[in-house]
């Protein structure tokens, strides 16, 4: 029989209830822990490890992290996937009889953590939870606790796709069913996903006000959210708002492979985000502007007026150069209203928390009159919309101080007149403090003693000190000697210990009766949240409008126009990243003309050409006209785009063989079973990984099957010559070639987008102008020549190659330009020779 001390017995209690995280049992002014948990966290942490008598024969294991400073530590631990309970005293140890009452206050998580450096201003934090409908389908919630926006989405394509959702929006902490977690529990935890079980009861009243604009399949994984959160919180969050569901239809969707391959919010590299669109679009001025940038970004949308009505802001926008200005410089001083109103549900606002809210709502009539003033209906339209809070601001300029320190409990918090009995208080303290340096002066002069002083400490209170050499000949009949220093005697009066006992209590007082006035200040101004967080959301649309705007004048981008075709035509197109780390060098800009009847693209061209930035470029296009901004050309006449998948190598692929090739095909599959005739696709040296006709009859009967069964506007590159054939058995595919030519003996590439094929003896040229033998050079002409007249087109190629083994001697694609090439476009240039760009490519 283990004989616990009554302490540890309440410790084992409450630990019984949170075996999977790390219970804070706070110990005056220490959290400790103890037994596992003081083993784990002393070496997670690098802190000391001890003992302590729990009544047992053996001390037991302990560890402690101070009070004052448990929050890095709680971040360590819960950055690194941990759970943390802490355990408050809940009753005043004075009035406790035996062991002080503990209770667990709030469990922090992955998913709900609300404060440290894991929180960046510019990001969601989301925690999810997902359940599964079907077979490969999800239905997924997510919600971040600290802005309280809460979404759903339905996943479909099984645990792969749902765990790429989850990264894609970095979500460290899943919840969900005790099966679910079996089947992903490994995956998971290879990508640090913390998963976490859902509980069984979800009671449904609580949460109805959340989720009535769900589908019904939505509405279970959304309820089972909000319990966790509650759960895990311990109080009512009356910021977290209600769950929204956007019909798939309405947004362009891209999976997030492909989101990784056009490199929207992420390098394919890895590591910052230099080099994204994201990086290229940022002109954001808040954080909240930051974050709904990135939610755009994953979300372009997919209806006609949606993304007119954002484009004629954007308009609007830039022809008011001075009003836009205005407005950038007004949202520079609004702090991020999301999470402030998220910190006053919570009750974890603090003084300089309500100035910083104060600042940000003083700025709300100015924006609101630019608008108002603009001229521009839709920028009257916004200005209409937002509501000052005039009301707020009052009541925070009424109550709170102009600089309140963080903490709430050192006073200074609450602004003289907001209340009588503190402003009464505050007399009597500031009184008192003015009569004792009266005193002092008055027994200066009484005893005649120029160096007494009256100090204060905590133990003594107010005293009267006289340095030793001036006692001897002063009347000290009145004082009483409280203390001895060195050289020096303190002593007190009736009359200052009286004073003394008011001062004190005053003071005391009020700094009582200030924290408790913010207390209702700030619960009264829950009641605020939901306006606050309607100003934040078009605050936020406002900024990221005019990040949008400024981006469209630095980098030249004009307006698109849509119309309800399928047809594609972007004339002087550039791929905006490319065109912005080009330092000093020229981006050279290509059309893309996609009409209704020739909606395929066959790219050839060397390696380095310029056909997968060609590619990137037309798909940055879509998804920027799409989100409502401008786009990087002369000219864009764009459809409504459903979806866009690609299959874009990276550059290790190359090494990487055949697993690569896999993923290939994994990529491709995705892209022709979902794909519609709304769709856009990408394919960027299809077949590669693999034999040369094996990889040649796949990307042929794939074309052939986009063309007959999809017919979405599709992009391909290859270096399979033989594939250029293939316009003439498939009605709707043109032919293109990126251009190349060579000066001084050396490749310069054009980075031209022309019409045709690429000629096809670019390989010999190149030994050629390396001064291969010529008798090499001869003989390759004429077996390159054989290798024509035998390859029939390529139907037949294709067809002969897949009743035989495939073989492995490629005929390394030929891609070079030698004779005059009709240029794609009408306007960009003249028929034949080289263009102006060319020739300025070439004289660099
Ligand atoms: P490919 O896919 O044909 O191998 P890439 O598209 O990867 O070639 O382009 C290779 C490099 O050429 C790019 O990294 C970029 O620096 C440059 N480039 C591509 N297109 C252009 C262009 N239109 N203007 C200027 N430079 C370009």
């Amino acid at each position: 029989m283990t004989t616990y001390t009554p302490m540890m017995q309440q410790y084992l209690a409450i630990k019984s209830e949170y075996e999977d995280a790390f219970l804070f049992y706070r110990l005056g002014d220490f959290y400790e822990m103890f037994f596992d948990d003081a083993i784990n966290a002393s070496q997670i942490l690098e802190i000391t490890l001890t003992g302590r008598d729990a009544g047992t024969k053996e001390r037991i294991p302990m560890c402690g992290v101070p009070f004052h400073s448990a929050k890095g530590y709680i971040e360590t631990l819960v950055s690194k996937g941990y759970k943390v309970a802490i355990a408050e005293q809940t009753e005043d140890p004075k009035q406790a009889k035996g062991v002080v009452k503990r209770e667990v206050v709030q469990l922090i998580t992955p998913g709900t953590i609300m404060e440290g450096k894991t929180i960046d201003g510019k990001s969601n934090h989301f925690i999810a939870c997902a359940e599964e409908l079907s077979n490969n389908t999800f239905a997924l919630a997510y919600l971040d606790v600290s802005t309280g926006e809460a979404t759903t989405a339905i996943v479909e394509g099984g645990t792969k796709a749902l765990l790429q959702q989850l990264m894609a929006f970095t979500i460290r902490e899943l919840v969900v069913t005790e099966q679910l977690q079996l089947l992903l529990a490994e995956q998971a935890s290879n990508l640090g996903i913390v998963l976490s079980l859902e509980q069984e009861e979800v009671s449904e009243e609580k949460s109805a006000q959340y989720i009535s604009n769900l589908p019904t399949e939505l509405k279970g994984v959304a309820r089972s959210l909000l319990q966790y959160v509650e759960r895990t919180q311990m109080r009512s969050l009356s910021h977290i708002q209600e769950f929204t569901y956007t019909e798939t239809k309405q947004l362009l969707r891209i999976d997030s492979n492909s989101k990784r391959n056009l490199e929207l919010l992420e390098s394919i590299r890895g590591g910052d985000q230099k080099g994204t669109l994201l990086w290229l679009l940022d002109e954001t001025v808040t954080a909240m502007g930051g974050r709904k940038l990135k939610q755009w970004l994953h979300q372009p949308l997919a209806t006609r007026s949606a993304i007119e009505n954002r484009l004629a802001i954007v308009t609007d926008l830039l022809d008011e150069f001075f009003v836009r200005n205005e407005l950038k410089d007004l949202l520079k001083n609004v702090y991020d209203l999301e999470r402030l109103a998220g910190r006053v549900a919570f009750g974890n606002v603090g003084g300089r928390d309500l100035a910083q809210l104060r600042e940000s709502l003083r700025q709300v009539p100015s924006i609101k009159e630019q608008l108002l003033n603009s001229g521009k209906s839709t920028l009257v339209g916004l200005g209409e919309k937002l509501d000052e809070c005039a009301d707020i601001e009052a009541f925070l300029s009424k109550a709170i101080t102009d600089n309140p320190p963080i903490a709430i409990k050192e006073g200074d918090v609450i602004r003289g007149g907001y209340n009588d009995k503190l402003d009464e208080l505050r007399f009597a303290a500031r009184n008192g403090k003015d009569w004792i340096a009266q005193l002092e002066q008055k027994e200066r002069e009484l005893t005649g003693i120029k160096n007494l002083k009256i100090g204060y400490n905590r133990i003594f209170g107010y005293y009267i000190e006289i340095t030793k050499s001036n006692i001897a000949n002063a009347d000290l009949s009145r004082y009483e000697r409280k203390q001895t220093l060195a050289n020096a005697e303190r002593y007190i009066t009736e009359e200052l210990k009286e004073k003394e006992a008011i001062i004190l209590n005053a003071e005391e007082q009020s700094l009582a009766l200030e924290y408790d006035l913010f207390v209702e200040l700030r619960d009264q101004l829950k009641a605020f949240i939901p306006r606050v967080q309607a100003l934040a959301s078009e605050i936020s649309e406002l900024d990221v409008y005019i990040s949008f705007a400024v981006v469209s004048e630095k980098y030249r981008f004009v307006r698109p126009s849509f119309h309800e075709g399928r047809a594609l035509k972007i004339v002087g197109g550039r791929h905006p990243v490319v065109e912005k780390m080009l330092n000093k060098q020229m981006y050279v800009p290509n059309d893309c003309v996609l009409p209704n009847d020739k909606n395929m693209m066959l790219i050839t061209g060397p390696n380095m050409s310029g056909k997968s930035t060609y590619m990137r470029q037309v798909a940055l296009i879509v998804v920027l006209a799409q989100m409502g901004c401008y786009v990087p050309a002369d000219e864009a006449e764009l459809p409504i785009t459903d979806q866009i998948f690609t299959r874009i190598g990276a550059a290790d692929d190359l090494v990487a063989g055949q697993s690569t090739f896999m993923v290939e095909m994994l990529e491709s599959q995705n892209a022709i079973t979902n794909a519609t005739e709304k769709s856009l696709l990408l394919f960027d040296e299809i077949g590669r990984g693999t034999s040369t006709y094996d990889g040649m009859a796949l990307a042929q009967s794939m074309m052939e099957y986009i063309h007959d069964k999809i017919g979405a506007n599709t992009l391909f590159s290859t270096h399979y010559h033989e594939l250029t054939a293939l316009d003439e058995q498939l009605m709707r595919l043109q032919n293109v070639h990126v251009s190349a030519t060579e000066k001084d003996g050396k490749v310069v590439f054009l980075h031209k987008v022309r019409q045709g094929a690429a000629d096809k003896s670019y390989g010999v040229h190149v030994a050629s102008l390396a001064e291969m033998p010529e008798e090499i050079i001869e003989r390759a002409r004429v077996l390159l020549e054989q290798f024509e007249s035998k390859d029939q087109g390529v139907a037949s190629v294709a067809a002969t190659v897949l009743s035989e083994p495939a073989e492995d001697d490629e005929i390394q694609m030929s891609l070079f330009e030698e004779e005059a090439v009709v240029p794609l476009g009408a306007d960009s240039e003249s028929g034949s020779g080289l263009s102006e760009v060319e020739l300025e490519v070439l004289e660099r």
